[in-house]
């Protein structure tokens, strides 16, 4: 008896037929099709978030993290000189959560709340409806686009936390001298299969850790990550302001596999079920933060985001939070602040990137990088 080939789901089988029609996709085409195909992809049919979801984010972990953020905002509008109206971005906004937190904090300056315009940047008909319930607790209607690019052009505030890594990259694998995109295809049992594609393809920019690589040895670049990153820094140098991006990743650019797969908590294969798990990778902010210069933007880190919660005063915020509650409550204020910013935890894998205009020093940063 021949061995049971596990079947294909809903959207496997439409990239099947896409393969068999026009060939292997890219990883970065495998990767938008999973989470964004219209009908059948991972964002547009339900909210991944939270403990019953597949991930906990940042902000879902304590309205510490949103209210923080909501400060260094202020801060950076002031420095701005306090641009009127202004345009303030979240890409990505997941269940709104962040951005709520984030303008309860900023009623500290009702002139801030008076200037801001909130645009939210979402693919997620489920996601959407999340963000419109939560604003309206704060008060806010935002405006939605599927895209940065239709965002009004004013002095604009971009806020994007876990977004970049959920766009797509491209994989090169090191096959036979040469820089092969790693591609998604069929096996002989006609399961989906990651291979070598054929010579030919386009090179990336090789960086210069890529010399010497080993046989097998995995490159990526995300092309789409770099687009926004440029429209965020044109804008920022054309209008003004700054853009605060928060991301697991790395600082220089390294070789390595870093495409991952999550479904409820646990990593999976991301082949198996596709448009049913989350799929990612890490950021490259080393790329992201040459992407910005070279738009003429001023750039800042990649910092930790435990050193960056700190220096905006996590402790103190998680002191306040606590004071005169009981000991449940205060133990989990203490769970929150190691979580978002022990080294263990979120503290040292996610990174804190700043893109303003020039001249502007956004905190807790030092000296323009
Ligand atoms: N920032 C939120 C959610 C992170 S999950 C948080 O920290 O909790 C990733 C978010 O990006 C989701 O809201 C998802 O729907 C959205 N998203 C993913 N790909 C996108 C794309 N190409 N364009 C716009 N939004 C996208």
């Amino acid at each position: 008896m021949e061995a049971a080939v596990p079947q294909l789901n809903a959207l496997g089988l439409k990239i099947a037929d896409r393969i068999r029609e026009t060939g292997p996709l890219s990883v970065a085409d495998f990767m938008a099709v999973c989470l964004g195909d219209p009908d059948l992809g991972y964002y547009m049919r339900r909210d991944p978030l939270g403990l019953s979801g597949d991930f906990v984010t940042a902000p879902e972990v304590s309205q510490m993290f949103g209210e923080l953020v909501g400060l260094w905002l202020i801060e950076v509008w002031e420095a701005a000189g306090r641009p009127k109206p202004f345009a303030l971005v979240e890409l990505g906004p997941g269940r709104g959560t962040l951005m709520r937190d984030a303008l309860r904090a900023a009623r500290v300056r009702p002139e801030f709340l008076a200037a801001a315009k909130l645009h939210l940047v979402e693919i997620s008909p489920v996601l959407r409806a999340r963000q419109r319930e939560q604003l309206a607790s704060v008060g806010e209607v935002p405006t939605w686009h599927h895209r940065l690019a239709t965002v009004p052009k004013m002095p604009v505030l971009v806020v994007a936390n876990e977004f970049f890594d959920a766009l797509p990259i491209r994989q090169f694998v090191r096959a036979g001298g040469e820089w092969r995109e790693r591609v998604v295809g069929l096996d002989t049992a006609g399961r989906l299969a990651f291979g070598i594609g054929p010579g030919g393809l386009i090179e990336p920019d090789v960086p210069a850790v890529a010399a010497g690589a080993e046989e097998g040895a995995i490159l990526e670049v995300s092309p789409a990550s770099t687009a926004v990153m440029a429209e965020i820094a044109h804008r920022i140098r054309e209008n003004g302001t700054a853009a605060l991006v928060i991301d697991y990743g790395y600082a220089r650019t390294a070789l390595g596999d870093t495409l991952q797969s999550v479904r409820r908590h646990a990593y999976v294969d991301p082949l198996a079920d596709p448009g049913e798990v989350d799929l990612t990778a890490h950021v490259n902010f080393e790329a992201l933060a040459r992407t910005a210069r070279s738009e003429g933007a001023a750039v800042f880190g990649p910092m930790e985001q435990g050193p960056f919660l700190l220096s905006l005063g996590l402790v103190e915020r998680a002191g306040r939070l606590g004071a005169g509650r009981d000991t449940a409550l205060q133990n989990e204020i203490r769970a929150a602040v190691e979580r978002l910013a022990g080294p263990d935890e979120m503290g040292t894998l996610f990174k804190v990137l700043a893109v303003t205009a020039p001249g502007l020093t956004p905190p807790p940063f030092g000296p323009r990088t």
